[in-house]
């Protein structure tokens, strides 16, 4: 067998499945990508197919393999980053999921949150996971399965069926049903978690009416956490050394080791982090608590905004009104535009996130006028997405009470050099972009290179493609801040 000197990394995203070959050198030695499609059956109601996306991952793992003749003998380790929040329940002996996977930005859930809040349990909830009842994360989806999936509850108290999120799904599936496991930075984003000591919550899964057994194992974040079976992974036993959640992946791979320091991803939603260290930071300004990642059994924190709709809100500009042809023009039709003429979109297309956490918003465009040209909109909808960060980062020093000296960024729509010169001059610091893009699978890949001893902590290194200072004076951009609180407020009183 050849000596093992890849790292392969396996991410999941929202709407695509990639798989990445690192060699020692951290250098991308391969990439395979396919994207994968999530289906609304009812209005707010957004779902996957579980299979399909195990597939998926199968056939750009086999890909990347075969476009650079590796080996799969020559992979040290597996590292997986994940969607996260986005979970099923399958059946543990055929492996057949009961019912397509609710996605994470679904809102279907939205009664059994209410009813949960009505019940009192809010208090009790964010004490200890750090979060707060909301359609996006993991329990009230798995509520959700267990009401109104046929023969669902009796099944899973029977011990017949396993819930996970997709990292758990895909790791199930690589060990042959061995492994059925997840990490704490994944645990941490069910509700059903306690963060302080990663442990599922007692209390939380009585109050939830979740069977303890239909639950994974939490794990480290980077070790040796389970074995690929020959038969599911190529022939060959890998060990599986990191699973963690994309954002935590990202923060890693972006080395924001450090409390204080942050990151923000602008992919199909936003995601900002900021490490904290050892200790959990709770938030006054609707912010998260969460597990970054657990190594060695220690635990390090982070503060969290997440921003729904980001860079998602091209793809309807481009799918649903057919403005743009493809979202790498856009950077291009927000400079010609000059300005966006008074125009503001609140893509509030699923309520809001962080830091308002408003259901019952609505989607607005607002200022528009007989003389709004087609780019201007185009530059309202990449403001909005600099906005929705602003709002985070504010929140984050609120919280924290420590002024961020600069944003570290990725995601698809971190290429939009429009969007980050915009960033940098409303929230008046640097905004720093890697050479290399994939920072959530070189994440995942770090941790299982560290895991597995393939690379000690100072083999890691950060390397700067730019660095976006402010150009406009602090003032003007404060001006447009406010405008943009407006024009929230107006999609917030909005009540069709
Ligand atoms: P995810 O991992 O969440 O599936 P990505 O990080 O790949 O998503 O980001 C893809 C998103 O970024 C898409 O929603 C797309 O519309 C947006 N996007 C990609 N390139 C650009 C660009 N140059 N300008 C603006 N948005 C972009």
């Amino acid at each position: 067998m050849a000596d093992p000197r890849l790292i392969l990394a396996i991410d999941h995203g929202t709407t695509s499945s990639r798989a990445i070959l690192f060699d020692h050198d951290r250098a991308v030695a391969g990439v395979a990508q396919k994207e994968g499609a999530l289906s609304y059956r009812q209005p707010g109601w957004v779902e996957q197919d579980a299979t399909q996306a195990w597939l998926d991952t199968m056939a750009v793992v086999a890909q990347v393999l075969n476009e650079t003749g590796t080996d799969p003998g020559q992979i040290a380790a597996i590292g997986i980053s994940n969607q996260r929040e986005t979970c099923l329940l399958w059946d543990a002996k055929t492996g057949l999921p009961v019912a397509p996977a609710i996605v994470w930005q679904s809102r279907q859930t939205a009664d059994i949150c209410d009813r949960w809040k009505a019940d009192g349990l809010e208090p009790l909830v964010r004490e200890r996971t750090g979060l707060r009842i909301d359609p996006y994360f993991s329990a009230s989806k798995l509520a959700w399965l267990l009401e109104n999936v046929p023969g669902a509850r009796e099944r899973a108290e029977a011990g017949e069926l396993l819930f996970g999120t997709m990292d758990t799904w895909l790791v199930w599936k690589l060990t042959g049903g061995a492994a059925h496991v997840t990490d704490a930075s994944n645990a941490s984003r069910t509700l059903l978690c306690d963060i302080a000591s990663t442990s599922w919550d007692e209390e939380l899964l009585e109050a939830f009416g979740v069977p303890r057994c239909v639950l994974p194992r939490i794990v480290d974040t980077s070790g040796a956490l389970a074995v690929t079976q020959p038969f599911a992974f190529f022939g060959a036993e890998v060990p599986i050394c990191s699973i963690v959640g994309d954002q935590q992946a990202a923060l890693f791979g972006q080395l924001c080791l450090e409390p204080g320091m942050a990151k923000n991803t602008y992919g199909t939603g936003g995601f900002l982090l900021m490490n904290t260290g050892g200790s959990i930071v709770r938030s006054n300004n609707g912010l998260l608590s969460t597990v970054a990642w657990r190594r060695d059994g220690r635990t390090t924190y982070a503060l969290e905004g997440s921003v729904f709709v980001s860079g998602s809100l091209m793809k309807w500009l481009r799918d649903n009104l057919g403005l743009i042809e493809d979202v790498g023009e856009t950077a291009a039709m927000a400079q010609r535009a000059g300005t966006s003429g008074g125009v503001f979109i609140v893509p509030a297309f699923v309520g809001l996130g962080a830091p308002f956490w408003d259901e019952s918003a609505r989607a607005s465009i607002l200022g528009l006028s007989l003389g709004t040209t087609h780019d201007q909109l185009v530059r309202a909808a990449l403001e909005s997405m600099a906005f929705q960060a602003r709002d985070v980062l504010e929140a984050m020093e609120g919280d924290s009470g420590v002024p961020l000296q600069m944003l570290r960024v990725d995601g698809g729509a971190a290429a939009n050099d429009f969007l980050l010169q915009f960033q940098a001059d409303l929230c008046q610091i640097p905004v720093e972009r890697f050479s290399l893009t994939e920072l959530t699978a070189l994440g995942a890949a770090y941790l299982a290179g560290l895991g597995c001893g393939f690379w000690a902590e100072g083999d890691l290194s950060a390397e700067l493609e730019r660095v976006f200072e402010p150009e406009r004076p602090a003032p003007e951009m404060d001006r447009r801040y406010r405008q943009w609180i407006h024009a929230v407020d107006a999609c917030r009183s909005f009540k069709p």
